[in-house]
């Protein structure tokens, strides 16, 4: 039988064992072993999970990363426990969320220190049928705030499988991508990295784009900071996020959808996306509260999230993932989903017209010495 070993340190054993299950061991300095198989019971409390036992097993010997000092990498605000235990509806795992007291960040603790396992079942067709409509709104208002691309050059950070890329490049733009996944966007016959690294010798850019990438990534402050690098003077840069101080997010609290931990590594505030933009020099442009395929979702799937014991069966029924739920669920989902997706509609306009959103979308750009003195020609 396969063991997993808690020595010292974390991992998401330890999690589970400190965390919802409570060690069996009463003394910290215990080191309890749990078999492989036993996991999806002891973390899910009895609920099916599709995560495999090789998952489990490979999740089981990694190490996790605690926030080392509780300050917020933003701003440095300190951070202080807002949910404990908070459930992937993946594996099972459970994973606090710390925030920040001056700016609201919202922060995984501990991080996985490697994700690619978590990430089992999250790529495939991630938007659904909405996809085409997700797209054109976001080149729309990318094409209000810079004009069309005629010939300019557009990056988009986690691109996914190249929907945007694609309708960017019929509006006029030479566009490239990054993506750790590259596979399905190369297909399509686009260019993309694995890094902002790979792409730096292409800068500059001017339009960069994260659309609901910013969330994943390990150090979102070092990344902006490399994105300014890469934008040319008076370029622009669009970051579309969940929006953790939105009225969904404080209205499902761990419920919500979009919490989605521990692939969302940060949970944004409007406050902490701009400290972060001035902070590597760019000026906010124009904000908007919602992406209303998101923000449908995020409504829909996490009132049912407080009514049914398997979460997210109706996101993952419509964006065609595997779903382990019982039959009774699915016809729950299936029947209550729309219903409750056609009664959130004047719950997304409230939440747009209150600034506060499911979703958070900002424009912001460049403030370099070229834009300087233009602004300066113009006075
Ligand atoms: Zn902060």
């Amino acid at each position: 039988m396969l063991l997993c070993f808690l020595p010292n340190g974390f991992s998401p054993c330890r999690l589970l064992l400190a965390g919802s299950l409570r060690a069996p061991s009463k003394r910290r300095s215990d080191h309890p072993r749990v078999s492989v198989e036993r996991l999806p019971r002891l973390c899910a409390k009895g609920r099916n999970l599709s995560c495999s036992a090789a998952g489990l097993q490979q999740i089981c010997s990694m190490r996790l990363s605690p926030s080392p000092a509780k300050v917020c990498p933003v701003c440095a605000g300190p951070l202080a426990l807002h949910m404990s235990a908070v459930s992937d509806h993946i594996t099972g795992f459970r994973f606090d969320i710390l925030k920040c007291a001056i700016c609201g960040l919202g922060v995984t603790d501990p991080s996985p220190e490697q994700l690619q396992p978590y990430y089992a079942r999250y790529y495939g067709s991630r938007h659904g049928f909405t996809t085409a409509y997700c797209a054109k709104r976001r080149i729309a208002l990318v094409s209000k705030v810079t004009g069309e691309g005629s010939g300019r050059r557009l990056l988009d950070v986690g691109c996914g499988d190249g929907t945007f890329l694609k309708i960017a490049k019929a509006h006029g733009w030479e566009v490239t991508g990054t993506e750790l996944n590259a596979a399905s966007a190369r297909r399509s016959g686009f260019e993309v990295y694995q890094s902002l690294d790979e792409c730096a010798s292409l800068a500059p850019f001017d339009c960069v784009t994260f659309w609901h990438s910013l969330e994943h990534m390990r150090d979102p402050r070092e990344v902006i900071s490399k994105v300014r690098n890469l934008v040319a003077d008076d370029g622009f840069l669009f970051i579309a996020v969940p929006d953790f101080g939105g009225l969904q997010s404080k209205a499902f609290k761990s419920r919500w959808l979009h919490l989605d931990v521990p692939r969302h590594l940060y949970h944004f505030t409007a406050s902490s996306i701009d400290k972060m933009l001035q902070q590597s020099e760019f000026t906010p442009l124009a904000q908007w509260h919602q992406e209303i395929e998101y923000d449908l979702m995020g409504w829909s799937q996490s009132a049912l999230n407080l009514m049914l014991p398997t979460p997210n069966v109706f996101f993952d029924l419509l964006t065609r993932k595997k779903v382990s739920a019982a039959a009774l669920q699915k016809a729950v989902s299936w029947i209550s989903g729309p219903l409750l997706s056609f009664v959130s509609l004047p719950l997304v306009w409230l939440g747009s017209l209150a600034r506060s959103g499911g979703t958070l979308l900002v424009a912001a750009q460049r403030v370099g010495p070229g834009s300087q003195r233009r602004q300066a020609a113009t006075n």
